[in-house]
Parts: structure tokens; C-alpha cells; sequence
């Protein structure tokens, strides 16, 4: 395909990105696709000769989008949100025709200069410290797997880097019951095993429970475990549940542990003022992660990882010694991180925060949390559903409650209405468990997404849900 042809295929390619965003609220949000549905289409073997780039654009319509779940979707309501504006899709389109490699300052110096600016803005915006130092992560997962290896290698002084294991002290790993699992992915892959982990109790509202950290920590340490990092959680994925920052930091410096907080999906509502106060207490941690690909219009993939000390998370990945670094006085981001061939990241939060300004952003998150408050209300008013959980910001759960029945057949229909309202496609929900029990999550944070979306939606469950029973 030479130049000319790319420029006309880009052409009918943006036209079909256009139309997809005027028309994605016509399609069911989650897919309606067996399983094999969409392999069975697909050639068994790779063609010999070149196609015509139209027939690709066919197929793309015919086989691929049918097997799509839209996430752009207004009532995509599902998981979390991992919102695209249009500016983001034009950055990541120049990023994509650069095919640029973002690993040293001097693979790209725009890349990584415009990296550690848009990382100062994110800092600002969030009100972090501002002696912090930022990175963009391709996951929260991936972060959260740097600050565990940061903290293997603080608390064993680097030994475990130049030695391995075998002689390693046992180290320990805090964290809620509420917290995402990537915390057990990270340890099992830092070869620490899921016993080094700890499940803090937490309260009623779900949240982890300081004094009962410290007493998991004294009893590790009297038996000659050491502690090595705590992970609050700032909006818990199946509830958002906000672990208390402050409390948790202090406990964590009295025990040498470092302290890791993920907002993945609450970060982003940081921005707003009248939301900060969840992130009090921030500036005791070591490692920060949050998700600008859920919900600030940044397409996926961007997560900001701030550290306290980037010469503790660059000792743990530097695989050079510092005087053999390409040059002086510039940052070299493949020693931040797993990768060491990076993606431009920086310029499609560039496009958005710059299209939207600040406020603009703001508008966005304030209105899906204030439709999720008036949403909430309605569940609490309708007398044959019960508001379980939140809202914390946009994110709720129900279930449905006929009158007079048992639990356990609460919870049986409670599955069987996501069910139905999934294979139905008018919107998009996802389960999640509160004190063992199965509940509906709904959460509000497509950038299409207006009241009416909402409300219709919250309709369409109960038309479905009264059908049920
Ligand atoms: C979504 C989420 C994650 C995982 O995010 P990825 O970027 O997909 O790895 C981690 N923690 C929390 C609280 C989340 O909501």
C-alpha cells in the first residue's frame, strides 16, 4: 500500500470511525456472539497473495464488529469504564503513522519529555506532591507489579536482584479482601508465593481497617516476617470501597513497609475538588497508580505511576549501571518499568487534556456521578429493589427483591436478571459479590453517556426484572 492508497483508506477509515460514534448506541453493548461464532468466518490459512484493502474493510464490518462489545456505548454500564474522546483517536492515529519506540530519551526525546510534562499536569491536576516522579504504565496491573519488585528489593537491600530467593528473608504483603487481584498476580510473579500475603479485615463501608494492619504487621514481625508493602485502594473495584490514606501510611513507615495506593478508576475523579478528600493522606505513599484510560477520555492503554523516589524504582529495573547511560541529566524510561520498548503515550493525554481543558474533564466526571446520586435514588424508592452498595462517586450495586421472598432465591434471580438483561443488549451490567452474596454493579463513565441513557436503562431493568419473576 503506498502513500497515495493509505491516504484514500484513511480517508473512508475516518468516515467509518465518525459514523461509529454518531451510530454505537444502535448496537446491543455486549456482544451477542457464541462462542467460535467469530473464528468459524475467519480462513483457516493466511493468504498467499495481497488482498484488496476494501475486501478487508468487508470483512472488518461483517465478521468483526458483530463480535464487538461496544464500550463506547452510552449505556455501557458495565466493569469500569475505558473511555475514548475523539482527540485521544487522533493522537494515538499520528502516534500509530510515527511508530514511534518511546524506550530512551533518545529513541524520542518528545516522546519522554512530553511524557514527564503530561505527568507534572496529571500531578497538578490530582493535587499530587509535587517532588513526585511519574511514568506511564501501560496497566495499573504493570504498576502495581513494579511497586511490589520495588519493595522486594527495599526491604532485602537490592540482595534479592543480585542473588534470587533462596536466602531472601520472608517478606509480607497488605492489602484489603477488597483489592484487586492484580496484587496477587504481582506477588505470585515476583516469586514471593500468595502465602507472603495478607487480607486486612475491613468495616462496614468496606474499607481497610488501620489497627488491624498494624496488629498483622507486629505479629509478622515477632515471627521474624518482614513487612514489605501495604497496598491501600482508592474506589475498590466491586464496590469502591476507599481504604483510609492516612492511617495506613503512618502504619506502613513505623513498619519500613512501603506503601502503594491504586486509584485505577477513582484517580480520575481527583481532578474535581469536591472529590479529593478521598485521596487525603496521599502524600504518605511511595507509589501512586491511576488509570487515565478508564475514565478521563484517554483511550486505553495510560496509567500514571508517580513515585516517591525514582532512584528506589530505577535501582529495581536499571540493567546498566549508571555511568554507562546514554547521556547525562535525561530520563531513560525503560528503566522505569517491565517493557523496555515503550508506546507514545503522552500525546493523546496532550490532545485531551488540551481539547477538554481541565474543566471540561471535570464537567464529564461531575455529571456521571451526579446522575449515578439520582439513579441511586430512584433504586432506594423502588420498592422491590434494594440499593446494596454506594454510591461512591458513579458506582452502585442493587438487586432485585420481590416482596416476601428468601435470600438464597434473591440471589438466584438476582443472576438470572443480569443474565437476561446482558443477552437482551439494551445495556451492559456486571455482578459482583458484598458479604458473599451476588449483587448487580452499575456504574456510570462512557464519554457518549447523557441522563437519559441512565434512566432509560434503570427502565429497561425493571421492565426485564418484573418479567422475571
Ligand atoms: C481496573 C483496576 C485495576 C486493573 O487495571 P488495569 O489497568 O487493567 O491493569 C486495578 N485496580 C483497580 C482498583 C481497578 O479498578
Amino acid at each position: 500500500m503506498d502513500s497515495r492508497e493509505f491516504q484514500k483508506n484513511a480517508h473512508e477509515i475516518v468516515d467509518w470511525m465518525a459514523g461509529y460514534m454518531d451510530k454505537v448506541a444502535d448496537y446491543p453493548v455486549r456482544a451477542q456472539t457464541a462462542p467460535g461464532e467469530i473464528k468459524a468466518q475467519l480462513p483457516a490459512l493466511p493468504p498467499e497473495g495481497g488482498e484488496p484493502f476494501a475486501d478487508l474493510m468487508a470483512d472488518f464490518e461483517r465478521i468483526i464488529v458483530p463480535g464487538v462489545t461496544h464500550w463506547q456505548h452510552p449505556r455501557f454500564f458495565a466493569y469500569f469504564p475505558a473511555n475514548v474522546t475523539p482527540p485521544s483517536v487522533l493522537a494515538e492515529m499520528l502516534v500509530s503513522a510515527m511508530g514511534v519506540n518511546a524506550m530512551l530519551w533518545e529513541t524520542s526525546p518528545a516522546a519522554t519529555e512530553l511524557e514527564e510534562q503530561m505527568l507534572a499536569w496529571l500531578g497538578t491536576m490530582l493535587k499530587l506532591p509535587k517532588d513526585w516522579s511519574g511514568v506511564i504504565q501501560d496497566t495499573a496491573s504493570s504498576a502495581t507489579f513494579c511497586a511490589v519488585l520495588m519493595a522486594r528489593e527495599r526491604a532485602t537491600d537490592w540482595a534479592v536482584n543480585a542473588d534470587g530467593l533462596q536466602d531472601a528473608p520472608k517478606l509480607a504483603f497488605y492489602t484489603s479482601a477488597e483489592a484487586h487481584s492484580s496484587l496477587e498476580k504481582a506477588v505470585k510473579m515476583a516469586g514471593l508465593g500468595r502465602a507472603s500475603l495478607r487480607f486486612v479485615p475491613t468495616d462496614k463501608d468496606r474499607a481497610m481497617q488501620p489497627a488491624a494492619l498494624a496488629a498483622m504487621m507486629e505479629e509478622d514481625r515477632k515471627n521474624g516476617v518482614k513487612p514489605a508493602m501495604v497496598m491501600a485502594t482508592v474506589g475498590t473495584t466491586g464496590v469502591g470501597a476507599c481504604d483510609p490514606l492516612q492511617a495506613i501510611g503512618i502504619i506502613a513507615r513505623a513498619n519500613g513497609a512501603l506503601f502503594h495506593v491504586d486509584a485505577a478508576w477513582a484517580g480520575s475523579a481527583m481532578i474535581c475538588p469536591e472529590f479529593r478528600h478521598l485521596l487525603d493522606g496521599i502524600e504518605s505513599a511511595d507509589s501512586f497508580v491511576f488509570n487515565p484510560h478508564k475514565w478521563m477520555g484517554v483511550q486505553f492503554d495510560c496509567s500514571a505511576h508517580y513515585v516517591r523516589e525514582r532512584e528506589t524504582l530505577v535501582r529495581t529495573f536499571s540493567i546498566a549501571p549508571a555511568y554507562l547511560k546514554t547521556r547525562e541529566g535525561v530520563t531513560d524510561y525503560r528503566d522505569w518499568g517491565i517493557q523496555l520498548g515503550r508506546r507514545m503515550r503522552a500525546l493523546k493525554l496532550w490532545f485531551v487534556i488540551r481539547s477538554y481543558g481541565v474543566e471540561g474533564l471535570r464537567t464529564m466526571i461531575r455529571n456521571h456521578v451526579a446522575w449515578a446520586r439520582e439513579l441511586a435514588d430512584v433504586i432506594r424508592t423502588t420498592d422491590d429493589f434494594e440499593l446494596v452498595t454506594g454510591p461512591i462517586l458513579s458506582l452502585m450495586s442493587f438487586r432485585y427483591r420481590p416482596k416476601g421472598m428468601e435470600d438464597e432465591a434473591v440471589d438466584a434471580l438476582s443472576d438470572r436478571l443480569l443474565q437476561a438483561v446482558n443477552d437482551d443488549g439494551f445495556t451492559y451490567l456486571t455482578r459482583t459479590l458484598v458479604d458473599d452474596r451476588p449483587v448487580i454493579r452499575i456504574q456510570i463513565g462512557a464519554v457518549q453517556t447523557e441522563r437519559s441513557h441512565v434512566m432509560a436503562a434503570w427502565d429497561k431493568v425493571v421492565e426485564i426484572a418484573r418479567g422475571l419473576s
